[in-house]
């Protein structure tokens, strides 16, 4: 195994920041990446209420579809109102985790329907905070056709029950030292100069470690390795301890 860097975009609903968005699909259009894009499908989250309503928003999401980046259903209104870590427990906050199954799957099938009613077929999921829980999953297997989660720590994406998990490690380009499946995520939202200036700047020089999550066979995912088991489990005991 190589080591392979994919892009991940957090947070795209019609009160984005537009240009800093723009500014960072050029950048990708410029390099021939295509990333996931997290969409929230009835943003209510003060915190990503940056822009006045852009009512060409699914339009655009259209065209990132038709492009061919990765669409994720990110959250339903991404509020986080439980303080619950869940099974993937980055934070201990979460829209869903902790939550009632009957809640989340109201959640998730008004999310869902919202998108695929206007065109949008999402294929993965990743909720806000990076926080879900079994009930989440279940939400999903009876409310959409979503099997594909991107959020877990792990060196390769492996497979949880009928679910492929890619995991995401990373909240920022830095060169690793160890082989695997690496996913950087941004928030494009919160990017200054700088940010895109050092993003530009890693992409052109690591070209070559980038793939699309189209590239991930998931028949060929196999079991959660031993070695994965135990890094997450050390990466999950120091946050803990940390606080
Ligand atoms: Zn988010």
């Amino acid at each position: 195994m190589k080591q392979y860097y994919l892009v991940r975009l957090d947070d795209a609903c019609p009160q984005m920041n537009r240009l800093r968005w723009q500014r960072i699909e050029n950048i990708l259009d410029k390099y021939g990446i295509k990333p996931m894009v997290g969409i929230i499908p009835h943003n209510e989250d003060p915190v990503t209420c940056i822009d006045t309503i852009d009512t060409n928003f699914t339009s655009k999401v259209l065209n990132w579809q038709k492009k061919g980046w990765a669409i994720a259903l990110h959250g339903y209104n991404h509020v986080c109102t439980t303080i619950t870590g869940g099974i993937n427990p980055v934070h201990k906050r979460s829209e869903f985790a902790g939550l009632p199954l009957a809640e989340q799957k109201e959640k998730i099938s008004k999310g869902y329907k919202t998108l695929i009613t206007v065109g949008i077929h999402p294929k993965y999921f990743f909720a806000p905070s990076h926080t879900y829980d079994e009930n989440t999953l279940k939400a999903l297997v009876e409310e959409t056709s979503i099997r594909i989660i991107s959020d877990s720590i792990a060196l390769q994406p492996y497979k949880q029950g009928v679910f492929t998990m890619i995991p995401c490690q990373m909240g920022r380009f830095r060169r690793l030292p160890i082989r695997g499946y690496w996913t950087f995520c941004f928030h494009p939202n919160g990017m200054d100069d700088v940010a895109f200036d050092t993003f530009e700047h890693f992409i052109k020089t690591n070209l070559e470690r980038f793939i699309n999550f189209s590239d991930i066979d998931v028949n060929k995912v196999g079991k959660k390795t031993i070695v994965d088991r135990l890094l997450s489990f050390v990466y999950f005991t120091l946050r803990k301890i940390k606080g």
